[in-house]
Protein backbone atom coordinates (compact mmCIF):
# COMPACT_ATOMS: atom_id res chain seq x y z
CA UNK A 1 0.00 0.00 0.00
CA UNK A 2 2.46 2.74 1.26
CA UNK A 3 5.01 1.57 -1.76
CA UNK A 4 3.11 3.07 -4.93
CA UNK A 5 1.81 6.78 -3.88
CA UNK A 6 0.30 6.99 -7.16
CA UNK A 7 -2.19 3.94 -6.57
CA UNK A 8 -5.62 5.15 -7.14
CA UNK A 9 -7.16 5.47 -3.54
CA UNK A 10 -11.02 5.96 -3.12
CA UNK A 11 -11.80 7.50 0.50
CA UNK A 12 -15.64 7.49 0.72
CA UNK A 13 -17.09 9.67 3.67
CA UNK A 14 -14.62 12.01 3.11
CA UNK A 15 -15.93 15.13 4.40
CA UNK A 16 -16.82 13.82 7.82
CA UNK A 17 -14.54 13.63 11.06
CA UNK A 18 -12.72 9.88 10.09
CA UNK A 19 -12.68 10.32 6.01
CA UNK A 20 -11.25 13.54 6.50
CA UNK A 21 -8.18 12.63 8.69
CA UNK A 22 -7.35 9.36 6.53
CA UNK A 23 -7.43 11.94 3.25
CA UNK A 24 -5.26 15.06 5.42
CA UNK A 25 -2.99 11.74 6.18
CA UNK A 26 -2.42 10.58 3.07
CA UNK A 27 -1.93 13.82 1.60
CA UNK A 28 1.01 14.18 3.58
CA UNK A 29 2.68 10.63 3.38
CA UNK A 30 2.43 12.20 -0.68
CA UNK A 31 -0.02 10.17 -2.18
CA UNK A 32 -1.11 11.70 -5.25
CA UNK A 33 -3.88 9.53 -6.78
CA UNK A 34 -7.42 10.05 -4.30
CA UNK A 35 -10.66 9.09 -5.22
CA UNK A 36 -13.28 11.31 -3.55
CA UNK A 37 -16.78 12.28 -4.17
CA UNK A 38 -19.50 14.04 -1.89
CA UNK A 39 -23.02 12.93 -1.06
CA UNK A 40 -24.07 14.87 -3.86
CA UNK A 41 -21.77 13.69 -6.50
CA UNK A 42 -22.94 9.90 -5.73
CA UNK A 43 -25.13 8.91 -3.20
CA UNK A 44 -23.80 5.33 -1.53
CA UNK A 45 -27.51 3.93 -0.72
CA UNK A 46 -27.99 3.66 -5.07
CA UNK A 47 -27.03 0.47 -5.96
CA UNK A 48 -26.31 1.46 -9.97
CA UNK A 49 -24.72 4.47 -8.97
CA UNK A 50 -21.97 3.55 -6.94
CA UNK A 51 -21.79 -0.04 -9.25
CA UNK A 52 -21.47 2.51 -12.03
CA UNK A 53 -18.97 4.40 -10.22
CA UNK A 54 -16.70 2.08 -9.57
CA UNK A 55 -16.75 0.27 -13.12
CA UNK A 56 -15.78 3.61 -14.31
CA UNK A 57 -13.09 4.49 -11.83
CA UNK A 58 -11.58 1.59 -10.74
CA UNK A 59 -10.18 2.13 -7.84
CA UNK A 60 -7.01 0.29 -5.77
CA UNK A 61 -7.89 0.63 -2.48
CA UNK A 62 -10.98 1.49 -0.68
CA UNK A 63 -11.30 3.35 2.71
CA UNK A 64 -15.09 2.99 3.80
CA UNK A 65 -15.72 6.08 6.41
CA UNK A 66 -19.07 6.99 5.19
CA UNK A 67 -21.69 6.10 7.78
CA UNK A 68 -25.28 7.12 8.83
CA UNK A 69 -24.03 8.41 12.06
CA UNK A 70 -25.10 10.21 15.25
CA UNK A 71 -25.51 10.31 19.10
CA UNK A 72 -28.16 8.50 21.96
CA UNK A 73 -31.00 10.62 20.23
CA UNK A 74 -30.11 10.08 17.06
CA UNK A 75 -30.16 6.85 17.05
CA UNK A 76 -33.71 6.37 19.05
CA UNK A 77 -35.41 8.51 16.80
CA UNK A 78 -34.09 7.56 13.34
CA UNK A 79 -33.87 3.78 13.69
CA UNK A 80 -35.21 2.70 10.35
CA UNK A 81 -32.63 5.39 8.82
CA UNK A 82 -29.43 4.01 11.17
CA UNK A 83 -30.25 0.23 9.74
CA UNK A 84 -31.45 1.08 5.77
CA UNK A 85 -29.11 3.48 5.37
CA UNK A 86 -25.77 1.70 7.09
CA UNK A 87 -26.74 -1.68 5.27
CA UNK A 88 -27.33 0.07 2.05
CA UNK A 89 -23.79 2.04 1.83
CA UNK A 90 -21.79 -1.08 3.31
CA UNK A 91 -23.72 -3.62 0.99
CA UNK A 92 -23.28 -1.57 -2.37
CA UNK A 93 -19.66 -0.27 -1.35
CA UNK A 94 -17.99 -3.92 -0.69
CA UNK A 95 -19.64 -6.08 -3.49
CA UNK A 96 -18.77 -3.89 -6.26
CA UNK A 97 -15.64 -2.60 -4.92
CA UNK A 98 -14.73 -6.84 -5.07
CA UNK A 99 -16.28 -6.85 -8.23
CA UNK A 100 -14.10 -4.45 -9.71
CA UNK A 101 -11.25 -5.65 -9.05
CA UNK A 102 -10.13 -3.25 -5.72
CA UNK A 103 -7.20 -4.98 -3.89
CA UNK A 104 -8.03 -4.22 -0.47
CA UNK A 105 -10.40 -2.51 1.44
CA UNK A 106 -11.01 -1.11 4.78
CA UNK A 107 -14.57 -1.38 6.82
CA UNK A 108 -14.51 1.19 9.49
CA UNK A 109 -17.35 0.84 12.22
CA UNK A 110 -17.17 1.87 15.93
CA UNK A 111 -16.92 0.22 19.77
CA UNK A 112 -20.61 -0.01 19.52
CA UNK A 113 -20.86 -3.27 17.91
CA UNK A 114 -19.81 -4.99 21.29
CA UNK A 115 -22.47 -6.61 24.03
CA UNK A 116 -23.66 -3.97 26.55
CA UNK A 117 -22.36 -5.85 29.36
CA UNK A 118 -19.09 -6.96 27.47
CA UNK A 119 -16.02 -7.98 29.46
CA UNK A 120 -13.39 -4.48 30.11
CA UNK A 121 -11.11 -4.13 28.22
CA UNK A 122 -13.33 -5.41 25.23
CA UNK A 123 -11.34 -7.87 23.45
CA UNK A 124 -12.53 -8.53 19.97
CA UNK A 125 -13.86 -12.10 20.33
CA UNK A 126 -16.66 -9.94 22.17
CA UNK A 127 -18.47 -9.74 19.25
CA UNK A 128 -22.02 -11.54 19.24
CA UNK A 129 -21.86 -13.23 22.22
CA UNK A 130 -24.61 -11.59 24.23
CA UNK A 131 -27.23 -8.37 23.48
CA UNK A 132 -26.56 -5.01 22.20
CA UNK A 133 -27.18 -1.85 23.87
CA UNK A 134 -30.84 -1.39 23.09
CA UNK A 135 -30.26 2.42 22.16
CA UNK A 136 -28.31 2.18 19.21
CA UNK A 137 -28.48 -1.86 17.65
CA UNK A 138 -29.87 -0.44 14.45
CA UNK A 139 -26.55 1.02 14.10
CA UNK A 140 -24.74 -1.81 15.49
CA UNK A 141 -26.62 -4.93 13.71
CA UNK A 142 -25.77 -3.29 10.33
CA UNK A 143 -22.02 -2.51 11.67
CA UNK A 144 -21.66 -6.24 12.71
CA UNK A 145 -23.35 -7.51 8.91
CA UNK A 146 -20.31 -5.00 7.32
CA UNK A 147 -17.98 -7.34 9.61
CA UNK A 148 -19.32 -10.10 8.63
CA UNK A 149 -19.65 -9.37 4.78
CA UNK A 150 -15.81 -8.60 5.09
CA UNK A 151 -15.00 -11.70 6.74
CA UNK A 152 -17.18 -14.18 3.87
CA UNK A 153 -15.83 -12.27 1.29
CA UNK A 154 -12.13 -13.25 2.61
CA UNK A 155 -13.21 -16.64 2.59
CA UNK A 156 -15.64 -17.26 -0.02
CA UNK A 157 -12.99 -15.42 -2.63
CA UNK A 158 -9.72 -15.02 -1.01
CA UNK A 159 -10.59 -11.45 -1.12
CA UNK A 160 -8.63 -8.75 1.06
CA UNK A 161 -11.52 -6.69 3.30
CA UNK A 162 -10.48 -6.01 6.74
CA UNK A 163 -12.50 -4.11 9.59
CA UNK A 164 -11.44 -1.77 12.29
CA UNK A 165 -13.41 -0.81 14.97
CA UNK A 166 -11.90 2.43 16.86
CA UNK A 167 -13.09 3.68 20.40
CA UNK A 168 -15.05 7.04 21.22
CA UNK A 169 -13.03 9.50 18.48
CA UNK A 170 -12.73 13.16 18.72
CA UNK A 171 -10.55 16.18 16.42
CA UNK A 172 -11.47 18.54 13.64
CA UNK A 173 -14.56 18.03 11.80
CA UNK A 174 -16.19 16.54 14.45
CA UNK A 175 -20.07 17.19 15.65
CA UNK A 176 -20.18 20.21 18.03
CA UNK A 177 -24.16 20.37 18.46
CA UNK A 178 -24.81 21.47 22.00
CA UNK A 179 -27.30 18.25 22.61
CA UNK A 180 -26.99 15.66 19.92
CA UNK A 181 -22.84 15.24 20.18
CA UNK A 182 -21.03 13.24 21.95
CA UNK A 183 -19.36 14.39 25.06
CA UNK A 184 -15.97 15.85 24.13
CA UNK A 185 -16.91 18.06 21.38
CA UNK A 186 -20.66 19.30 23.46
CA UNK A 187 -18.17 20.09 26.82
CA UNK A 188 -15.62 22.07 24.55
CA UNK A 189 -18.50 24.57 22.51
CA UNK A 190 -20.01 25.12 25.88
CA UNK A 191 -17.25 26.07 27.61
CA UNK A 192 -16.42 28.35 24.82
CA UNK A 193 -19.69 30.04 24.77
CA UNK A 194 -19.52 29.94 28.65
CA UNK A 195 -16.00 31.57 28.17
CA UNK A 196 -17.10 34.65 25.75
CA UNK A 197 -20.64 35.30 27.59
CA UNK A 198 -18.32 35.05 30.66
CA UNK A 199 -20.77 33.11 32.62
CA UNK A 200 -19.44 31.94 35.56
CA UNK A 201 -20.62 28.51 35.81
CA UNK A 202 -21.19 25.96 33.27
CA UNK A 203 -23.51 22.84 33.88
CA UNK A 204 -22.03 19.05 33.01
CA UNK A 205 -24.44 16.23 32.80
CA UNK A 206 -24.51 13.50 34.80
CA UNK A 207 -21.93 12.36 37.79
CA UNK A 208 -18.67 12.58 36.53
CA UNK A 209 -17.94 8.97 37.34
CA UNK A 210 -18.05 7.30 34.39
CA UNK A 211 -14.89 6.49 32.95
CA UNK A 212 -14.54 6.96 28.73
CA UNK A 213 -11.56 6.21 26.53
CA UNK A 214 -10.30 8.75 23.68
CA UNK A 215 -8.89 8.61 20.28
CA UNK A 216 -7.86 11.46 18.19
CA UNK A 217 -9.13 10.89 14.79
CA UNK A 218 -5.01 11.94 13.92
CA UNK A 219 -4.13 8.62 15.75
CA UNK A 220 -7.12 6.88 13.69
CA UNK A 221 -5.98 7.78 10.59
CA UNK A 222 -2.67 6.61 10.97
CA UNK A 223 -3.76 3.16 12.42
CA UNK A 224 -5.81 3.01 9.13
CA UNK A 225 -2.78 3.47 7.28
CA UNK A 226 -0.64 0.97 9.05
CA UNK A 227 -3.62 -1.81 8.64
CA UNK A 228 -3.77 -1.35 5.10
CA UNK A 229 -0.32 -1.75 4.69
CA UNK A 230 0.25 -4.98 7.35
CA UNK A 231 -3.14 -6.27 8.27
CA UNK A 232 -5.18 -9.00 6.31
CA UNK A 233 -6.65 -10.95 9.18
CA UNK A 234 -10.19 -12.28 9.19
CA UNK A 235 -11.13 -10.68 12.54
CA UNK A 236 -12.44 -6.65 13.29
CA UNK A 237 -9.18 -4.98 15.39
CA UNK A 238 -10.10 -2.91 17.97
CA UNK A 239 -8.46 1.18 17.49
CA UNK A 240 -8.04 2.83 20.93
CA UNK A 241 -5.33 4.54 23.40
CA UNK A 242 -5.83 2.17 25.91
CA UNK A 243 -6.04 5.62 28.53
CA UNK A 244 -9.57 6.20 30.24
CA UNK A 245 -10.38 9.19 31.63
CA UNK A 246 -13.68 10.09 34.47
CA UNK A 247 -15.96 12.54 32.86
CA UNK A 248 -15.08 14.78 35.43
CA UNK A 249 -11.23 14.68 34.64
CA UNK A 250 -12.37 15.26 31.07
CA UNK A 251 -14.20 18.14 31.75
CA UNK A 252 -11.67 19.27 34.04
CA UNK A 253 -8.71 19.28 31.01
CA UNK A 254 -11.07 20.88 28.63
CA UNK A 255 -11.92 23.96 31.10
CA UNK A 256 -8.16 24.27 31.01
CA UNK A 257 -7.76 24.13 26.96
CA UNK A 258 -10.63 26.34 26.77
CA UNK A 259 -9.52 28.64 29.55
CA UNK A 260 -12.73 29.20 31.21
CA UNK A 261 -12.37 30.14 34.59
CA UNK A 262 -15.73 29.59 36.61
CA UNK A 263 -17.13 26.99 38.10
CA UNK A 264 -18.51 23.48 37.34
CA UNK A 265 -21.91 22.42 37.83
CA UNK A 266 -23.23 18.98 37.65
CA UNK A 267 -26.21 17.78 36.73
CA UNK A 268 -27.07 14.66 37.78
CA UNK A 269 -30.55 14.41 36.56
CA UNK A 270 -29.15 13.60 33.04
CA UNK A 271 -27.54 9.93 32.48
CA UNK A 272 -24.70 8.70 33.17
CA UNK A 273 -25.04 6.12 30.79
CA UNK A 274 -22.68 2.95 30.96
CA UNK A 275 -20.05 3.25 33.78
CA UNK A 276 -17.11 2.25 31.95
CA UNK A 277 -16.16 1.62 28.05
CA UNK A 278 -12.59 0.63 27.30
CA UNK A 279 -11.60 -1.85 24.27
CA UNK A 280 -9.01 -3.68 24.41
CA UNK A 281 -6.38 -3.00 21.46
CA UNK A 282 -3.92 -5.57 22.79
CA UNK A 283 -3.89 -7.48 18.86
CA UNK A 284 -3.15 -4.14 17.36
CA UNK A 285 -0.31 -3.27 19.71
CA UNK A 286 1.02 -6.66 19.05
CA UNK A 287 0.74 -6.02 15.14
CA UNK A 288 2.70 -3.19 16.21
CA UNK A 289 1.09 0.03 16.54
CA UNK A 290 0.43 2.18 18.91
CA UNK A 291 -1.19 5.75 19.67
CA UNK A 292 0.76 9.11 19.73
CA UNK A 293 -1.24 11.76 20.54
CA UNK A 294 -1.64 12.51 24.29
CA UNK A 295 -5.89 13.65 25.32
CA UNK A 296 -3.77 17.43 26.61
CA UNK A 297 -2.34 18.09 23.48
CA UNK A 298 -5.26 16.41 21.23
CA UNK A 299 -7.79 18.68 23.18
CA UNK A 300 -5.55 21.72 21.85
CA UNK A 301 -5.20 20.76 18.40
CA UNK A 302 -9.55 20.11 18.16
CA UNK A 303 -9.73 23.66 20.19
CA UNK A 304 -7.44 25.42 17.43
CA UNK A 305 -9.68 23.92 15.26
CA UNK A 306 -12.26 24.58 16.69
CA UNK A 307 -11.99 28.19 16.70
CA UNK A 308 -10.67 28.45 13.50
CA UNK A 309 -14.22 27.43 12.52
CA UNK A 310 -16.74 28.09 14.75
CA UNK A 311 -18.08 30.61 12.20
CA UNK A 312 -18.60 28.19 10.38
P1 LIG B 1 -21.44 7.48 25.59
O1 LIG B 1 -19.96 7.29 25.66
O2 LIG B 1 -22.11 6.60 24.57
O3 LIG B 1 -22.10 7.38 26.95
O4 LIG B 1 -21.73 8.93 25.00
P2 LIG B 1 -21.55 10.45 25.42
O5 LIG B 1 -20.29 10.97 24.84
O6 LIG B 1 -22.81 11.13 24.95
O7 LIG B 1 -21.51 10.55 27.01
C1 LIG B 1 -20.40 10.17 27.79
C2 LIG B 1 -20.56 10.63 29.23
O8 LIG B 1 -20.39 12.06 29.30
C3 LIG B 1 -21.91 10.34 29.89
O9 LIG B 1 -21.66 9.93 31.23
C4 LIG B 1 -22.60 11.71 29.88
O10 LIG B 1 -23.53 11.86 30.94
C5 LIG B 1 -21.40 12.63 30.11
N1 LIG B 1 -21.63 14.02 29.70
C6 LIG B 1 -21.38 15.10 30.47
N2 LIG B 1 -21.73 16.23 29.84
C7 LIG B 1 -22.18 15.87 28.62
C8 LIG B 1 -22.67 16.60 27.50
O11 LIG B 1 -22.77 17.82 27.50
N3 LIG B 1 -23.01 15.89 26.38
C9 LIG B 1 -22.89 14.53 26.34
N4 LIG B 1 -23.22 13.90 25.21
N5 LIG B 1 -22.46 13.81 27.40
C10 LIG B 1 -22.11 14.46 28.53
Amino acid sequence: FLTDKTSKICVLGHRGLVGSAIVRKLQHLGFTNLLLRTHCELDLTRQNDVESFFAAEKPRFVILAAAKVGGIHANSNYPADFIAINLQIQTNVIDSSYRHGVQKLLFLGSSCIYPKLAPQPIPEDALLTSPLEPTNEWYAVAKIAGIKMCQAYRIQYGWDAISAMPTNLYGPNDNFHPENSHVLPALMRRFHEAKVKKAKEVVVWGTGSPLREFLHVDDLADAAIFLMESYSGLGQLNVGSGKEVSIKELAELVKDVVGFEGELVWDPSKPDGTPRKLMDCSNLAELGWSPKISLKDGLADTYKWYLENVKQ
